[in-house]
């Protein structure tokens, strides 16, 4: 059985997130006879031209409207569905960003079918992995073969799709009546200019140890010093240390870092549910038996206000 996938396109500043070509890359597992992507935007060309350097893809669809200027699930949708019937495809991809947590269930609703969240492994065009109990075991799932498939797709699970594609770009235009009970009214940001703390390849985290939101400053500036985006353990989010936008684990950021780099975290499993695909772990902690110990590549028991400083002077 084969299958004719639109992967639906994450986008923001001007850039294509790296969850869409993981999304591509989960679409090429699949079989497919063709790939396609629908970029929604107020003016979508320089996206879809990136989009269309994505290996693997054939088409790349977008539909501009001044709707479409800011990502709101609630106006997406419906286009997105549109798009969806009007093309006749069998799958539907999203990344399981939070612009693709928010759209998949939506969509899925509207096409009034189930939906397959946090794909991690392609057995079939049917058949997938996904994880359950915060990781801890994969469960199989089967979708029935006579629906769309919906499914948000687990970036941490998939490589970036290459980039020597060349597909044809196409504006399309979807007869979808948007709701008026949603619009944009605003959008903080955290971060600045630091790496995203959900594509960065260094990650520095902090936790309960870490003691308050002046002691992050030491976190905030280690990570800077080595280029890595800063996340937190739920502990230190819940006791606002830092907002929770920088939560990493189970009801956080999953995240897949080359290299993580956690200062006073236990290693609850809920944390590491978070972590399980980062590469190279290290943790700082000043109790010897805290669990994180178990799982990390390289382990320092001390004082992370010590350890900081030292690591620091050593990078030089
Ligand atoms: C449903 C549910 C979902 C959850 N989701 C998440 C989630 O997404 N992410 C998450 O992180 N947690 C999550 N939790 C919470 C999780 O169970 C833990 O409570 C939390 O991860 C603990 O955070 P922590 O390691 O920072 O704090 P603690 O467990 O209190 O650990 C602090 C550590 O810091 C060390 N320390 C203290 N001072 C220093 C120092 N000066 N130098 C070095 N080390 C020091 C201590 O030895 C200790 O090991 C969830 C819990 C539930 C029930």
């Amino acid at each position: 059985m084969s299958a004719t996938i639109l992967v639906i396109a994450d986008h923001g500043h001007g850039a294509l997130s790296a969850g869409t070509g993981k999304t591509v890359r989960c679409a090429a597992d699949f079989g497919a006879n063709a790939i396609d992507i629908l970029v929604l935007a107020e003016d979508g060309a320089d996206i879809a031209a990136q989009a269309a350097g994505l290996s693997a893809v054939r088409r790349v669809l977008h539909i501009d409207a001044p709707a479409n200027a800011h990502p709101m699930a609630a106006i997406a949708a419906p286009q997105v569905v549109a798009a969806a019937q009007q093309g006749g495809y069998s799958h539907v991809l999203g990344p399981n960003t939070t612009f693709g947590k928010d759209l998949m269930p939506r969509v899925a609703a509207l096409l009034g079918v189930n939906m397959v969240t946090d794909l991690m492994r392609v057995l079939g065009p049917y058949r997938f992995e996904r994880p359950i109990y915060a990781g801890n075991a994969v469960h199989t799932v089967a979708a029935p073969e006579n629906q769309v498939v919906v499914a948000s797709v687990r970036g941490a699970s998939f490589d970036p799709a290459g980039t020597d594609g060349n597909a044809k770009v196409e504006a399309l235009s979807v007869d979808a009546e948007l709701p008026g009970h949603t619009r944009f009214v605003g959008l903080e940001e955290h971060g600045g200019n630091r790496p995203d703390l959900q594509t960065a390849q260094r990650v520095v985290t902090g936790g309960r140890g870490v003691g308050s939101e002046d002691n992050f400053r030491v976190v905030f500036e280690f990570a800077e010093r080595i280029g890595a985006a800063v996340g937190a353990s739920r502990a230190a989010v819940d006791a606002g240390y830092v907002p929770n936008d920088m939560q990493v684990g189970q009801t956080g950021k999953i995240i897949a870092p080359e290299l993580y780099i956690c200062f006073g975290i236990s290693g609850a499993i809920q944390h590491l549910a978070g972590i399980k695909d980062a590469g190279t772990i290290v943790a700082v902690n000043n109790d010897p038996d805290a669990p994180i110990f178990d799982i990390a590549d390289y382990g320092l028991v001390g004082d992370l206000f010590e350890v900081i400083p030292e690591l620091t002077q050593a990078l030089g």
